[in-house]
């Protein structure tokens, strides 16, 4: 096992990764910006190291500076939580090259899961039901792409290969509308992710998102620790996520399950994975792999009791997977509330000092966040200051115990999300469960209009 770990990255994923490194007794490095100096997480890692002020292209994406970091702590693997370099291959072959073990995936599969046209190349191969579109990328022929598109279907959405972030997408209905919207995307791709690739799907007017969370080591073994279902978004980012999916039958999951193992055998997938799917009649349709730690995996640790940062430190050490399939079981719900510091109807941020901050607690609650009172949220990055989470032995005791945790929670000072989580929770249509991926941008949508 390692001795001393390196965790590029902040905010609540830092405190996350640290407390699985305590836990296996791993010293933890912990670099930061100027603006993260004084959080508290900062402190109680074993070592920290500044790497730059606080805009992220400056510290948490500065390669050279982390790496420099890792040499002057003599740590001896990198952990890179979510979001920032986790799913940068060339940041990933850097850490290899320069002697640390990287915690996630080998370069080249992190390179192949990041074009998405390579991605689903590699799915389809392996089995994985895919959203019917383009064989590949889009041709340049304007008469090819018409083609394509009529024996798709219409509506369809084009999508840039190396799109990420819910952006460079574009939904096209009719075939007048359909040259210039592959132009468009075509261009914006080029701007913003470097590469003008776009390829065509068919749309999926209501799907759900379904993802399936698998664990593999080096040695060709993998297993897949159920779904959770995120369908609850709002501009494709996601605000509610549970486990399991409600009303989806646990044949299919096991169906579907079974492939996502298969096929990181086949590509000799390394580390935590999720295969991100679309779910419409009871059919799933592979979107996308992310190949690292996602927001939302405590609610696959609650309902399968698996710690799955400390399985990806394990797998990355060398170990051989310590579960099988027939060991995973699952049990009772679990639903996963992301905190934002942001206007609870407008999603204008809030950043700002913490005046009051009173986390709930209880049988089956878990927060995980990395601030307190009189904690400064900064402004340079993501407004999420922490995940509430319930477990309960079945749905409707998650519930019951998320809207006691939301009442409990006393946060001042910045503004906060939980009035709309206490809505959502009350809400008939998430009650029953099984909305679309639509669902909320509708609701406040209606809101909207009542209002005027
Ligand atoms: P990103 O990497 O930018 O997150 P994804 O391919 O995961 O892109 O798609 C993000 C979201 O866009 C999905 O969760 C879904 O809401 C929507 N989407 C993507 N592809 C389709 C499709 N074929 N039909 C309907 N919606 C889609």
């Amino acid at each position: 096992m390692f001795e001393k770990i390196l965790i590029a990255n902040r905010g609540e994923i830092a405190l996350r990764i640290q407390r699985a490194c305590r836990e296996l007794a791993i010293k933890t490095v912990v670099v930061h910006s100027e603006a993260d100096r004084e959080a508290k997480y900062v402190k109680l890692a074993d070592e920290s190291v500044c790497i730059g002020p606080a805009s992220s292209t400056q510290s948490y994406l500065n390669v050279p500076a982390i790496i420099s970091a890792a040499e002057v702590t003599d740590s001896e693997a990198i952990h890179p939580g979510y979001g920032f370099l986790s799913e940068n291959a060339d940041f990933a072959e850097r850490v290899e090259t320069s002697g640390f073990t990287f915690i996630g995936p080998r370069p080249e599969t992190i390179r192949l899961m990041g074009d998405k046209v390579s991605a689903k190349d590699a799915m389809k191969a392996a089995g994985v039901p895919c959203v019917p579109g383009s064989d590949g990328a889009l041709p340049e022929d304007p008469k090819e792409i018409i083609r394509i598109a009529k024996s798709v279907g219409y509506p369809v959405i084009i999508k840039a290969a190396g799109g990420g972030g819910g952006r460079g997408m574009r939904v096209v209905h009719t075939e007048a509308a359909l040259i210039s919207a592959v132009n468009m995307t075509r261009t914006e791709a080029q701007t913003a992710f470097g590469n003008p690739v776009v390829y065509m799907e068919k749309y999926l007017e209501n799907p759900r998102h379904v993802e399936i969370q698998v664990l593999a080591d080096s040695f060709r073994n993998a297993v897949y620790l159920g779904e959770r279902d995120c369908s609850m978004q709002r501009r494709h980012q996601k605000v509610i996520e549970e486990a399991p999916a409600p009303h989806i039958a646990s044949r299919y999951i096991t169906r579907v399950g079974e492939r996502c193992a298969d096929a990181c055998r086949r590509i000799n997938y390394r580390g935590a994975g999720t295969f991100e799917f679309l779910y419409e009649n009871g059919e799933f349709y592979f979107i996308e792999m992310n190949t690292r730690v996602q927001v939302e995996h405590p609610v696959t640790e609650a309902i399968t009791g698996v710690d799955i940062v400390q399985e990806q430190i394990r797998i990355a050490a060398g170990e051989k997977l310590r579960l099988r399939q027939k060991d995973i079981a699952f049990k009772g719900h679990a639903i996963e509330c992301r905190i934002n510091a942001e206007d609870p109807f407008t999603f204008v941020p809030s950043p700002g000092k913490i005046s009051f901050w009173h986390p709930p607690g209880g049988p089956g609650i878990r927060v995980d966040s990395h601030v307190y009172q009189g904690y400064t949220v900064p402004s340079h990055y993501d407004s999420m200051v922490g995940k509430l989470i319930s477990y309960g032995d079945t749905r409707e005791q998650a519930i019951r115990r998320m809207r006691i945790a939301l009442s409990e929670m006393g946060v001042e000072g910045i503004k906060t999300n939980i009035a709309l989580h206490q809505e959502l929770m009350m809400d008939a249509n998430f009650v029953h469960g099984g909305t679309s991926i639509h669902y909320l941008e509708q609701k406040l949508a209606a809101k909207g209009e009542l209002k005027k």
